[in-house]
Order: structure tokens, then C-alpha cells, then sequence
């Protein structure tokens, strides 16, 4: 089968290299934000489409038979124009995301619908690791009455003030590193999106051990799609969509 998978994300990769071990013919769209990503098997197309009919047009041109559309929850426009371009053209198009974390009994969530709502919420003297990626930072990099550790893959591309700290690092990340780390930095509040999956969890776990607030950004509302919510299960939806066309 020919498929198209927007990624950006761990699983969008194992899921194309899967694919290309099972002899398809797989294309992994990348939308280019990050310098040196973790590239799949497979072809790579680099870039946006311009917009819904943009990507319609490249996907009937390519002869695509299946999208899947594995980029990161918070991917909401690329994962809305995917769902408009696939029912444009009667293609089937299944979502491979991730379910959202729930907090425990012990845990101190603080929900805010986004990133300004986040850095409204941190009190003066707060010292807060934000992990929500080096875009859209801006709020956090106002806040000069707090000290900001910003975990990111790269460096964000502006010049910041003495009180925001950058830790270059990429998932998967452990939980004693998370402990250790909030602890030598006596974290008091964890900024993060809800962006679900195991490689990044343990921050939510250490957070709880040393007492530190976690203001959770919710999730973009994302239009009706098929969901799964794993690799395997979308292997299994897959093998059986190509063997229904066979
Ligand atoms: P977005 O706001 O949903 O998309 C904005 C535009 O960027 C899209 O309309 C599309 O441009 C282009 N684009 C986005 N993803 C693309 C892809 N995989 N392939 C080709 N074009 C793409 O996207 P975003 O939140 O900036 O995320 C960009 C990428 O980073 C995604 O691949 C996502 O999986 C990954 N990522 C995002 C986050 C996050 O927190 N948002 C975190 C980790 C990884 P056109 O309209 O021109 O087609």
C-alpha cells in the first residue's frame, strides 16, 4: 500500500519503519521546525502543503490509499486539514495519538487551556521547569519574578534574559533524572501539555514525590476521526484496510 504519515513524533517513526518492513511503500511528512530530527525508513517529504487543498492535491497526485496521521496531539491544524483533505477526496485517514494522562489521588493538577494561562498561574518566586517545547515561550520569558528552566530538543531561537535557563535534552527521560533534577533545582511548579504516552510521564511521577505543582495544558479539540492509540493497534487497522483492498 502507498501511505502517507504526517509525524513528529516517536511513534509516527516506528510505525513507518514497521510499515517498510512489511513492504509498503511509505512517505513520513515532517513539518521542518526541528534542525536534526530522528528520521524513519521511508521517504521523507519536508515541509507544509498550503493549507487543506494543498495537501489534497499532493495526495492525489502521490496515489496515496491510506493517511495516518501520527503527528503530536497538539498538532491541532495539521491534524484538522488532514481530516478535511482526506474527506475531500473519500480517503481513508486513520489517527494514531495518544491517550491523555490522568492525574492520581496524590497529584496536584492545575488545568489551563494554554500556554499564557500556564505562566499566568506560577506565583512570584516560583521555580518552574516547562517542558511544553521552544516555541511559544514568550509568557514564560516575561515572568522575571520567577526562575524558568525550559527543556527543549533545541535551542529556542531568541536571546533570553539571566533568569530563564535552557536544558537541551531529548525523550525519553527517567525518573531518577527527573527527581534529581527537581530537587537540585527545588522545582516548585511543572508546566506541561497533556501530550499523553510513556516517554515523557516520569516528570508527572517526580513531580508528585517532591511535592511540585504540574499546570497542565489541555488538549486542542481535534475533529471525529479514527482513533487508536498505539503502534500495534494501528499495525493491526492497517494490515487489515490493505487486506479489505486486496
Ligand atoms: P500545527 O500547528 O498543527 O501545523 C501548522 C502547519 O504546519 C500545518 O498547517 C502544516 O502546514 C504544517 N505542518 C505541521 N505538521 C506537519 C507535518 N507533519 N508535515 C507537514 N507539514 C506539517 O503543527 P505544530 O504544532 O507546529 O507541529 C509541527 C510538527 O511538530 C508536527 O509534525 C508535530 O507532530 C510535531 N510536534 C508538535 C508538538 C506540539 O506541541 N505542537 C510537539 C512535538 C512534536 P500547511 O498548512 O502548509 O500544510
Amino acid at each position: 500500500m502507498r501511505i502517507l504519515i504526517f509525524g513528529g513524533t516517536g511513534e509516527a517513526i516506528d510505525l513507518a519503519d514497521a510499515l517498510v518492513r512489511q513492504g509498503h511503500q511509505v512517505t513520513t511528512s515532517l513539518a521542518g521546525r526541528t534542525r536534526k530530527p530522528r528520521l524513519p525508513n521511508g521517504h521523507i517529504h519536508t515541509g507544509g502543503f498550503g493549507g487543506v487543498d494543498g495537501l489534497a492535491d499532493y495526495i492525489s497526485r502521490n496515489g496515496f490509499e491510506m493517511v495516518v496521521d501520527a503527528t503530536h496531539p497538539f498538532a491541532a491544524q495539521m491534524s484538522a486539514n488532514a481530516v478535511k483533505a482526506c474527506a475531500q477526496l473519500n480517503a481513508p485517514m486513520l489517527r494514531l495519538t495518544r491517550e491523555a494522562w490522568q492525574a492520581g489521588a496524590a497529584d496536584n493538577w492545575h488545568h489551563v487551556p494554554n500556554i499564557q494561562a500556564a505562566a499566568d498561574r506560577l506565583g512570584a518566586g516560583s521555580h518552574v521547569l516547562v517542558t511544553v517545547g521552544r516555541q511559544h515561550i514568550e509568557p514564560f520569558v516575561l515572568r522575571t519574578d520567577c526562575t524558568i528552566f525550559i527543556r527543549a530538543i533545541e535551542h529556542p531561537e531568541v536571546i533570553l534574559p539571566a533568569h530563564v535557563n535552557v536544558i537541551l535534552e531529548r525523550p525519553p527521560f527517567r525518573l531518577s533524572d527527573e527527581l534529581a533534577f527537581m530537587r537540585t533545582h527545588e522545582i516548585t511548579h511543572l508546566v506541561t501539555k497533556n501530550a499523553g504516552g510513556d516517554q515523557t510521564a516520569a516528570k508527572l511521577e517526580a513531580a508528585r514525590m517532591v511535592g511540585a505543582s504540574v499546570i497542565m495544558i489541555e488538549r486542542p479539540a481535534l475533529p471525529e476521526a479514527v482513533e487508536v492509540y498505539s503502534v500495534e493497534a494501528a499495525l493491526q487497522y492497517l494490515g487489515d484496510h490493505s487486506a479489505s483492498i486486496a
